[in-house]
């Protein structure tokens, strides 16, 4: 009788065991179960972890900011009880896209000059029409413009670099998202200094004030190019971004001209330059890539530099194109980024996601490189690793901060579906993405974004397009088609 009790009791202890876990049986009284600030469910939970774990009938446990749990609805919804939730029906929770290269505020110059080469675009537009235009508040609306877009679109973080970084880091910190924030320095006169010395100087300011301040802005300095900056002052870069243990942000490799001007130059290649100077033993954040050696693949390999691929920018600017099946053959840490929306024209992530996939087939005749779950690591837990944010963000597992997003995939043009990775590569865009959650704080719920006045951000955009109009005499398609 005795043991037959005990037993009983073993049945009795695992049925209710079964029935917590497993059995999708009723949630445990409220009492028994943790309350934390926030669940989010969705049919498929892409983590997006090193195992590739994919979870159905999945939702993401947070709280304080943090991801603290992951799994199956019923195990989180047995284990914790939520202030708020987001349904997942018809939808794929996966962490938000990491954007490793762009100019935020150069929104405002969206369209401005299109369909030219990259040095002439540079030196007869952009470079003349910053000077002529941008300023203080030129930066601020841009880079709201920009928040705006990259909240709508599932971008939680990226790399911006640009002018005026108080400002930048400012407007990243109201609107909620994550950035790197990168004064960009350049030798000639630039919007926020008259001196590339200047320029440094007040980077180093910046990295002072914003160093400690928020979890979500990541000071780092900027180096415009190799091209664009003498050794010097590359050097003194380098120093200044080591002396105080920051990452540098820079374009490199980015065009054949650049690859010459550096030869004749200097006798090496841009990488190899960068290596002599101390630079790759930085945290290096390095944009573009599209024309590395063998050897300068093996060096950036060597030393976890961060390379950041921009298929649309590279693509219209005619740069190149980027061989990264064969920087990830040799080991390179690759991410994805849309560059300024000057020479891409968005900042859709997914269109670049998209791309990367599509231009590394097409340029390597191998429709298997880049397949959908590695180009969509590279917008994620490879994307954050290469700019220096892998412990924070990246994948969807307990102890990151809670940057995650929510993509619906019930519309009928993305159905029917078989595989939700290749649904997000080839199909998805930003206006599918109907959730974006930066470090636990919902910033857009079924596409609205409450902390964001969208009417005054048009009228402010409205009133900068006369005031760029006035400032470079309009659109340099125009100026160039009347030049003789
Ligand atoms: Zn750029």
């Amino acid at each position: 009788m005795r043991s037959l009790s005990v037993a009983a009791r073993r049945l009795a202890a695992l049925c209710l065991g079964l029935s917590l876990c497993a059995c999708g049986a009723e949630a445990p009284a409220t009492e028994d179960r943790t309350e934390i600030a926030l669940i989010v469910y969705g049919d498929v939970v892409m983590t997006m972890d090193v195992d590739g774990t994919e979870i159905a009938d999945g939702a993401v446990a947070i709280d304080d900011g943090a991801i603290i749990a992951v799994g199956t609805a019923s195990e989180i919804d047995a284990t914790f009880t939520a202030a708020d939730t987001v349904s997942g029906d018809g939808r794929v929770v996966m962490p938000g896209l990491v954007n490793g290269h762009t100019h935020a505020a150069m929104s405002l110059l969206r369209g401005i000059a299109d369909d030219l080469e990259l040095i002439e675009w540079l030196e007869r537009f952009i470079f003349p029409a910053e000077v002529a235009v941008v300023d203080e508040e030129f930066v601020r609306i841009g880079t709201r413009l920009a928040c705006w877009e990259m909240i709508r679109g599932g971008t939680t973080s990226f790399v911006d670099m640009y002018y005026f970084p108080d400002a930048m880091a400012e407007e990243t910190l109201a609107c909620g998202l994550r950035g790197v924030i990168v004064p960009s320095v350049i030798e000639q006169k630039s919007p926020d200094a008259e001196t590339g010395a200047e320029s440094l100087a007040q980077a180093v300011d910046f990295v002072r004030r914003w160093r400690d301040r928020d979890g979500r802005i990541i000071p780092a300095i900027g180096a415009h190019s190799v091209y664009t900056l003498s050794r010097p002052r590359l050097e003194e870069i380098q120093a200044a971004a080591a002396a105080e243990g920051v990452p540098v942000s820079i374009h490199v490799s980015e065009s054949a001209f650049e690859i010459q001007v550096t030869a004749a130059n200097h006798g090496m290649t841009p990488v190899e330059l960068l290596d002599d100077m101390g630079y790759l033993d930085l945290p290096l954040i390095a944009a573009h890539m599209v024309y590395p050696s063998e050897s300068d693949m093996a060096l950036l390999a060597e030393h976890g530099v961060g390379v950041v691929h921009n298929p649309t920018s590279n693509m219209k600017l005619a740069s190149g194109v980027s061989p990264v099946a064969a920087m990830l053959e040799a080991g390179v840490r690759v991410g994805i980024g849309t560059d300024g929306a000057a020479s891409n024209n968005d900042l859709d992530m997914w269109e670049d996601v998209r791309l990367a996939a599509l231009l590394s087939k097409v340029s390597t005749g191998d429709p298997t490189a880049l397949p959908a779950r590695q180009v969509l690591d590279m917008a994620t837990r490879s994307g954050a690793r290469a700019i220096g944010l892998g412990e924070l963000v990246g994948q969807l597992v307990p102890g990151k901060r809670a940057d995650v997003i929510q993509v619906d995939l019930t519309e009928l043009d993305a159905s029917p579906r078989f595989d939700a990775a290749s649904h997000l590569v080839y199909v998805t865009d930003a206006d599918d993405v109907v959730t974006t959650i930066v470090d636990g704080q919902v910033l857009m719920r079924e596409r609205e974004i409450p902390g964001m006045d969208a009417e005054a951000l048009r009228r402010d955009v409205a009133q900068w397009r006369e005031r760029i109009i006035a400032a470079t005499g309009g659109p340099a398609q125009a100026a160039r088609n009347e030049s003789p």
